[in-house]
């Protein structure tokens, strides 16, 4: 039995794996993951070109039953990227659909195999399986705040996390998971392939995100869907104008949001049009995940929810003293600890310790905690948290009410250096309507008549589009 995957060996005839129009069976994934694991022996680690198909989750799963640590790497990678994330983490092979890596970042890498050894077909069982603390992932961050750092899970972390959110989510061996996002970071590889594959369920992997195809496979068996804001911000319009989409989506037994934070306007506009909530949970690649809003409990809109079992929390101040919280306002920044936390940067001794005080990880984002024990992000430290007049203010706040205005579709906060208020806000707007967007001024005034004073934009800039990365996070550094 595999300590990761126990359903796996069971051979069941129930799909494991379904993309596109491709399914594997339980059984099937078995046996092509086994033997693909006999023959990964002997490799340090695997670099797994990570395409929406069903050939990525079979890579993952051998190199995890092998006890190869893998690297998932993005398939739209530039030859910069690609250069940079093998270098850094060094795999033996690389394991991709041929043609598909560059002939550059080959060239660079004269040691790197493509080709898998023929022979020594299995003839047994799975190889023995690698101890809880052997590393299982190492997962580049999403490069919002910088570049991405290779983070090194372990097996524990995986499963802790896995285990925790099957406890909040109630989730089991017969939910569908439905999504359609990129399987190089956590959220899509280990929340939405291996999560179902460790209970024994299925995923649907829908290769392109759109929302007739979130409402098909919703229609279809899919009982939960995982994503990301903007996915959630087309939902909610595609089921605003859509009875069918907005039933496929009341019909969904969890509807979950991660990644960044959900604004209060997607959160209400699909409420409105299905009668359901969209619940949020809050994780890193560095922790897996944190937080979230259990299904056994009220929604909790707005917050990232509770403690996962296991996990602590806590926030502390400027000088890393615990502040007490739980009245819903005095800002900290977040620190937790538990079997779902990483064991080191890859080549990064530094960075590992400074992210650490004692067994805490050092979050780098703030949250205020409720008399219910929930947790609400207020932002990131580095971007998100601006210091204008004497005051601290949330950036997400603000967006919030910004979003609010009729001719804003999408707002992002900054600041700017200020010779009077050390920093002032900066608001970013794409409007709803290019030709006739709403004046600075209007979106001051609306701002202003929400919020305290000190909270209105001192600045207002219009673009067409918010730069964001592929998990759709707003690139604050590029605004600045
Ligand atoms: P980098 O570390 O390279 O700058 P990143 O922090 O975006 O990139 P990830 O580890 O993928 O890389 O993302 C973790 C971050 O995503 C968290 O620190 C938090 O800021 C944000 N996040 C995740 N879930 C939520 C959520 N539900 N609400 C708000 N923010 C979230
Ligand atoms: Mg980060």
């Amino acid at each position: 039995m595999s300590a990761l995957f126990p359903e796996l060996a069971d051979g069941s005839a129930k799909p494991a794996l379904h993309f596109g129009d491709q399914i594997l069976s339980h059984a099937r994934l078995h046996a092509a993951a086994v033997a693909l694991a006999r023959r990964l022996a002997g490799h340090g680690r695997v670099a797994v070109w990570a395409t929406p198909a069903p050939e990525t989750a079979v890579a993952a799963v051998a190199c995890l039953l092998a006890g190869v640590p893998v690297i998932p790497v993005n398939p739209k990678s530039g030859a910069r990227e690609l250069v940079h994330i093998v270098t850094d983490s060094a795999p033996s092979l690389i394991l991709a659909p041929p043609g598909a890596v560059l002939p550059e970042a080959l060239a660079a890498l004269p040691r790197l195999d493509t080709a898998l050894a023929a022979g020594d077909e299995p003839d047994g069982g799975a190889p023995p399986e690698p101890g809880p603390e052997h590393p299982a992932l190492i997962v580049y961050t999403s490069g919002t705040t910088g570049p991405p750092k290779g983070v090194v899970v372990p097996h524990r972390a995986v499963a802790a996390t896995l285990d925790a959110l099957a406890d909040a989510w109630q989730w089991t061996g017969e939910d569908v998971v439905v999504h359609a996002l990129p399987l190089f970071h956590v959220h899509g590889l280990v929340l939405g392939v291996l999560g179902p594959l460790r209970r024994g369920g299925t995923v649907r992997h829908l290769g392109r995100f759109s929302p007739e195809g979130v409402a098909d496979a919703l229609s279809d068996g899919g009982t939960m869907l995982f994503g990301v804001p903007t996915m959630y911000h087309r939902l909610a319009e595609a089921a605003g104008a859509d009875d069918r989409i907005a039933a496929a989506l009341a019909g969904a037994r969890l509807l979950v949001s991660g990644s960044a934070p959900l604004p209060r306007t997607d959160h209400e506009r699909i409420e409105a049009a299905t009668g359901r909530r969209v619940i949020e949970r809050y994780g890193m690649t560095e922790t897996m995940m944190n937080t979230s809003v259990r299904a056994d409990a009220p929604p909790a809109t707005g917050t990232v929810g509770v403690p996962l079992p296991g996990v602590e929390v806590r926030l502390v101040d400027e000088s890393g003293r615990p502040v007490a919280g739980g009245d819903g306002e005095t800002v900290g920044e977040i620190q937790v600890r538990g079997p779902n936390l990483f064991t080191e940067y890859l080549g990064r001794p530094d960075a590992t310790a400074a992210a650490f005080d004692g067994d805490w990880f050092r979050t780098g984002d703030m949250a205020t905690r409720d008399a219910a024990g929930c947790y609400r992000i207020v932002g990131r430290k580095s971007t998100d948290l601006i210091k204008s007049g004497g005051y601290k203010i949330g950036a997400g706040e603000i967006e919030n009410v910004l979003l609010t205005h009729p001719g804003v579709a999408e707002a992002a906060v900054t600041a700017a250096p200020d010779p009077d208020l050390g920093e002032r806000i900066v608001a970013w707007i794409v409007p709803r309507d290019e030709t006739s967007p709403p004046s600075a001024q209007e979106l001051t005034d609306h701002v202003a008549g929400q919020l305290a004073s000190h909270k209105r934009p001192r600045e207002v800039r219009f673009l067409a589009m918010l730069p964001r990365n592929d998990m759709g996070k707003v690139l604050k550094k590029e605004l600045a």
